[in-house]
């Protein structure tokens, strides 16, 4: 089901968010504040912290087959990333959650994305008889449950690292994929895809309608397609980070509260990736927590729906923006309706940012601190001031815990790497 949209017109949209509006359309970068309101964030009953906890122990159960298929010695199995110190004398301190070097397939969607087709690989090898109460999942990864496997087809669409996460994974346990890619997808995925078998369907158009392109081909040939404008599971599975973020945090001896409150800058596309984090974050740590997502000034689709006001999906092309950026990841024309539902009203802030400011990120972050970045992941330590500067009056500032939440990169090939620091 596409999500339903409300043209602007028939927003009530108050002055407060009018004037950010009015900077998006002028293609300039921008902050959103959620406006004061006595109203509690309304975490939705569709998601619960039990989701949550059943996806902890099914990636569990999965460990020793993602171990045999992606050997890599050290490797434990576990799809969780480190929180190191941005090395910068910026006066705060800037911690960078690292899932730009998540294990499997560089980027965050190895958590939700790779969640979800999990979850379908499970339910397909219980209802075709490769697995039984009790059975250590090794006995995905044989002959036999490859073969089965081959019988089965999922289909997804992406801006390039969805598509490229599926693909990799779905091949690896020897499922047939079609990846459909948007017009943004970088050349050296789809290479990579077909190297590894699965079949690219490129489309010459955003991911909006790349989405329902691929949503059409998957009901027609009766495939599992994974939807990450309406999955749940996605959303699930990257609301796991969020207890892992609080242990690492505790491992440091630190405990967000109000007093010291943590700050997390998170990338947003259609908006499940971050969405998911904050579900997690919010029903852990409430009020300790201020959840801040960045989006380009082309493609800002939550700025646009929050800012505008009403609850459902803006296209950012009634903005008169046009959805080009150089942050592939990061896309969008219009947000997901599912996560506006269930966390819409817990998002703090969002910071729409040009592409030069993300660029001047992508160099910055490799050279102060090595960290080989996307420009979609570059977007969370480019955020910061912005956001910093938007609040400067606040109280509490001093003391917060800041986190960018670096969501790809890694596996940038280097030629593709060195052109964006040219
Ligand atoms: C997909 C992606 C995001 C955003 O995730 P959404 O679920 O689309 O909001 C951020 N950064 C990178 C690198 C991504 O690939």
């Amino acid at each position: 089901m596409p999500p339903p949209e409300l043209s602007l017109a028939e927003r009530e949209t108050t002055s407060h968010n009018a004037a950010a509006l009015e900077a998006l359309k002028r293609g300039e970068p921008a902050v959103w504040l959620k406006p004061d309101s006595p109203a509690a964030p309304r975490l939705e009953a569709s998601v619960t912290l039990a989701d949550v906890a059943d996806a902890v122990a099914r990636l569990e159960r999965f460990r020793p087959a993602l171990q045999i298929l992606f050997p890599r010695s050290g490797w434990d199995g576990r799809i969780n990333s480190s929180l190191i110190d941005y090395p910068r004398a910026a006066g705060f301190p800037l911690l960078v959650k690292a899932d730009h070097a998540l294990p499997l397939t560089g980027s965050i969607k190895a958590r939700g994305g790779v969640y979800e087709l999990l979850c379908r690989i499970e339910r397909m090898a219980l209802s075709d008889g490769l697995l039984s109460d009790g059975d250590s999942y090794e006995a995905l990864v044989t002959a036999t449950a490859a073969e089965v496997f081959s019988r089965h087809k999922v289909v997804v669409a992406s801006t390039g690292n969805l598509g490229f996460s599926i693909g990799l994974v779905a091949r690896a346990f020897g499922l047939a994929a079609d990846v459909h890619m948007s017009r943004d997808a970088k050349a050296w995925k789809k290479d990579r895809l077909v190297q590894l078998g699965a079949t690219v369907v490129e489309h010459d158009c955003d991911y909006t309608l790349t989405v329902a392109g691929a949503r059409e081909a998957a009901a027609a040939s009766g495939s599992d397609f994974i939807d990450d404008e309406t999955s749940r599971e996605l959303l699930i599975g990257y609301a796991t980070a969020a207890d892992e973020l609080i242990a690492q945090l505790a491992e440091r001896g630190l405990v967000p509260s109000k007093a010291q409150p943590l700050v997390v800058y998170l990338p947003c596309g259609v908006g499940g990736a971050p969405g998911g984090v904050t579900f997690g974050l919010k029903a852990r740590l409430g009020d300790a927590v201020t959840c801040v997502f960045v989006e380009p000034v082309a493609s800002a689709c939550v700025f646009a729906a929050l800012a505008a006001g009403g609850g459902a999906p803006l296209s950012v092309y009634e903005l008169g923006a046009d959805n080009l950026t150089i942050a592939d990841g990061l896309a969008v024309p219009l947000a997901s309706a599912l996560v506006l539902e269930v966390v819409g009203s817990s998002i703090d802030a969002v910071v729409a940012l040009t592409d030069e400011q993300i660029l001047t990120w992508v160099r910055r972050a490799w050279r102060e601190a090595g960290l080989r970045l996307e420009p979609s992941a570059a977007a969370a330590l480019a955020a910061v001031e912005p956001y910093r500067q938007a609040i400067a009056a606040r109280p509490g500032l001093d003391s917060a815990i800041h986190i960018a939440w670096t969501t790809g990169g890694s596996l940038l090939p280097d030629a593709e790497f060195e052109r964006l620091l040219a």
